[in-house]
């Protein structure tokens, strides 16, 4: 069903239509209230950065008009229409696609990121993964295997279902269900085959006191260079150690390619070009800033190719437990690309984290150690690129990216 929107671009707010159209935009909004009851509101001031009840919302509309740029009204209960592709109406299998051509022909080298503990993901994985959204679940079924499993784990993990119950019903849905025999027999199992689409992570051992990460000149040294700490717990254990500290580092260029190869996310990534605020002295997202524009003037190549990337990066501790007493800290750092509309942005979906430092003691100051393989990234990152598949146009182009720091807790360099 489609919106009448035309409303919408009608300057002139006596208008009949006009009226109509926004009298039923309210009563939508009705639907879409958090517990405050209020909801984002779409007027060219806010741009869907503020939430207000749907009564001043209603006003703002009068006065300032409807923010243009706004065409999907995601944050008023309408999805994106699907692009019609590949003649099937499967999302997943869109997406597999997707990350197919993500691989560039003759790419030599991965960035920093070519350890083994991540990217387990193969072309044979990922062919695996495309047939299994072909094979029925049995014979008749309305959804793929792969569909099937996607939504049961999402059912897990949203109920915090414990894995003996997921392998408990799998198991009893297999016997009663006559499923395909090719399905995973447990969580585990699911898991592995699950990951083929997902981009993994790079463990660092990490100095006990902060001082250092057993990383790049320091990879192979058993003890930290400057206060001497043993990497392991036990080094007398034989065979495999337990190393006492990890950073679990997320990177970065994967997941900036990921958003150019997917259709759904790439169309997005050149907002930003168009999408500022024309109204003098007003800011809704960082592109109206004073920070974007200098960048644009300072760096005219980089400003040039509308897909490269901007990040904002902050850092906060958080106590994952809610309890102030209880010593286990977590160290996110997160990032966002700007170059989406600011109710994209800033939604949790792309809030992008980097790394992860989980212990007993909170780096505090010391996160600058961490941040060394990030830092390392978003240098070549700025000064080389990346090789990137934009699938909306489906080219290639060299993918520049530069970052935004939230300086309250990091110094970095
Ligand atoms: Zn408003
Ligand atoms: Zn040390």
């Amino acid at each position: 069903m489609t919106i009448d929107k035309r409303w919408t671009t009608i300057r002139h707010s006596f208008n009949p239509d006009f009226i109509i159209g926004l009298n039923a935009f309210i009563e939508r909004c009705k639907n879409y209230l958090d517990s405050h009851g209020k909801c984002s509101c779409p007027c060219k001031h806010c741009g869907n950065t503020v939430f207000l009840k749907p009564k001043h919302i209603k006003d703002h509309i009068i006065k300032n008009g409807f923010e243009p740029s706004y065409t999907i009204w995601r944050h008023h209960g309408e999805l994106p229409q699907p692009p019609e592709v590949h003649n099937t109406m499967d999302p997943l299998r869109n997406l597999l696609h997707d990350i197919q051509l993500e691989e560039v022909p003759n790419f030599e080298e991965e960035g920093p990121n070519d350890d083994e503990t991540m990217n387990d993901m193969t072309a044979t994985g990922l062919e695996d993964l495309i047939d299994s959204t072909q094979t029925e679940l049995y014979p008749g079924s309305k959804l793929s295997l792969l569909e099937f499993l996607a939504k049961l784990t999402h059912i897990k993990v949203l109920n915090e279902w414990t894995i003996t119950s997921f392998d408990q019903l799998l198991e009893l849905l297999i016997q009663s269900h006559h499923l395909n025999n090719t399905i995973p027999k447990s969580f585990y199992e699911t898991k592995k085959w699950m990951r083929k689409i997902g981009l993994g992570y790079q463990a660092i051992h990490a100095c006990k006191n902060d001082y250092c990460l057993f990383y790049k000149e320091y990879q192979d040294l058993e003890n930290c260079p400057i206060c001497n700490e043993s990497r392991w717990k036990d080094e007398r254990i034989m065979g495999k150690k337990v190393p006492n500290k990890v950073l679990r580092y997320f990177p970065i260029t994967p997941r900036l390619k990921r958003l150019y190869s997917s259709r759904y996310t790439a169309k997005d990534m050149t907002w930003h070009a168009t999408g500022q605020c024309n109204e003098e002295g007003k800011m809704r997202h960082p592109v109206d800033g004073r920070a974007w524009k200098e960048i644009d003037k300072r760096y005219l190549d980089f400003t040039r190719e509308h897909r490269n990337v901007r990040l904002g990066l902050a850092a906060d501790g958080f106590n994952p437990f809610g309890n102030m007493n209880n010593p286990y800290n977590m160290w996110p750092v997160i990032l966002t690309t700007y170059n989406t509309p600011s109710w994209i942005c800033m939604k949790e979906s792309s809030l992008m984290s980097t790394l992860l430092i989980s212990g007993p003691k909170s780096p505090g100051k010391d996160v600058d150690v961490y941040l060394r393989p990030l830092v390392d990234e978003l240098k070549i990152l700025w000064s080389e690129g990346v090789v990137t598949h934009d699938s909306v146009t489906n080219t290639y182009f060299q993918m520049k990216s530069n970052a935004y720091l939230d300086h309250k807790r990091l110094s970095c360099p």
